[in-house]
């Protein structure tokens, strides 16, 4: 499997990704593109003259008809793309649509139905709870038994390149008297997975964890934007709300779960073996390598492979109580953290709270100040080398 288009090699964009999102291109309408190497496959007119059955997916101004349409016609689509691409003799008619990454806009690639958030690391459960309870087990008696997760705001969820703002809230540090009303002081990331739904389900159904790959279309990177402060204030006893709700980035790319089948990996072991309806067969984890990038500089390296809890585990006690799924759901890892230092995916973690800041770029950080740019990148292996999946960009903006 070799590509005619040039620079694919090697580009972590090769035949074996072909991830999907939602572009323009000067003042023509947002569609769906995928991209191989440095260049967006323009699909719309390119389906239209050679894989007509589908065509009008692609000329939508989001994914989710394309999600929608389910496991057979996401499988057709990329194997005809992979043959057009690598068909020296569908090079004059794949060439002229063919568009320069650099050249084009990128927009939320779906439409976001409903966002659900995890909290599947063990080390990251571990390290909040001796943050936050450090006279108690750090893990609550609920965790090794259940995915825990909250609902998040499905309509704050942004595409990467959006500016953040910090938010306003209200919050009370242990010293103080009394809470007050102001620009959060500390502002963090959580560097995460997201995992986007395709094909819907009947009110009063479940999904198995054996029914996965038949609902999941793929991954897209994630940060989950957290104010310490106004989190450690409100989240007795409901959990996060105002807290998370005002900004959650995801990347512009969407990497179907078919590119990462060289990626998937055992989960690290659950003990103890959880209720029926959670067991799951390996590989049920994935491979992902994330970095952690502030002003510049790489300041964590968190591994998706050390996450206890799998996305089909997470799937499965979504729907355990019947709750539907929609297209365009999306449900996320929660915080990323390896069992190593350098490996902590928040910086409440690298920082143990404000009482150990690290620095990056040369300056010393416990949380973010205004200005601050972070970048989530995510690579996993390929069947043909690393896939570089999208990366998730986000600047601190002040408060107004
Ligand atoms: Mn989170």
């Amino acid at each position: 499997m070799r590509t005619w288009v040039e620079d694919a090699a090697g580009s972590g964009f090769d035949v074996d990704h072909l991830p999907y999102a939602v572009f323009s291109h000067g003042s023509e309408p947002p569609r769906v593109g995928a991209r191989i190497g440095s260049s967006v496959v323009d699909l719309a007119p390119l389906a239209a003259t050679a894989y007509d059955a589908h065509a009008g997916l692609f000329a939508e101004p989001t994914l989710n008809a394309f999600l929608a349409a389910g496991p057979e016609v996401w499988s057709a689509t990329r194997s005809w793309l992979q043959d057009v691409l690598v068909d020296e003799a569908a090079s004059s008619l794949v060439g002229p649509h063919l568009v320069p990454v650099a050249e084009v806009a990128l927009w939320l690639p779906f439409e976001v139905a409903d966002y659900v958030d995890f909290y599947a690391s063990l080390d990251h459960a571990s390290n909040v709870g001796k943050i936050l309870r450090p006279q108690s087990e750090p893990l609550l008696p609920n965790w090794r038994h259940l995915p825990v997760g909250y609902h998040g705001r499905a309509g704050t969820v942004v595409v990467s390149g959006t500016d953040v703002r910090r938010p306003h809230g209200q919050r009370k540090a242990p010293g103080d008297d009394a809470p007050s009303f102001g620009p959060s002081r500390r502002l963090d990331i959580e560097a995460e997975l997201g995992f986007v739904v395709g094909v819907p389900t009947a009110l009063g159904t479940s999904v198995p964890t054996t029914g996965f790959a038949d609902h999941v279309f793929g991954v897209v990177g994630l940060n989950d934007w957290s104010a310490r402060d106004i989190q450690g204030w409100e989240y007795v006893p409901l959990g996060p709300f105002l807290g998370k709700s005002f900004a959650t980035s995801i990347s512009a790319w969407v990497t179907p779960l078919a590119a990462l089948s060289s990626a998937r990996c055992s989960l690290p072991g659950q003990d103890p073996a959880p209720l029926e309806y959670l067991q799951v067969d390996d590989p049920a984890g994935f491979d992902i390598d994330v970095e952690v990038e502030l002003n510049g500089e790489v300041v964590a390296r968190p591994p998706y492979s050390s996450m206890y809890w799998g996305p089909a585990q997470m799937l499965a006690h979504l729907t355990a109580n019947g709750a539907s799924l929609r297209t365009g759901d999306l449900f996320a890892s929660g915080t990323i953290s390896g069992p190593e230092q350098e490996q902590r995916g928040s910086f409440l973690e690298l920082s143990w709270a404000g009482a150990e800041p690290f620095i990056a770029a040369g300056n010393q950080r416990a949380f973010l100040e205004d200005g601050d740019e972070v970048v989530l990148r995510y690579s996993a292996p390929g069947e043909l080398g690393r896939i570089t999946l999208g990366e998730v960009r986000g600047r601190v903006l002040p408060p107004r």
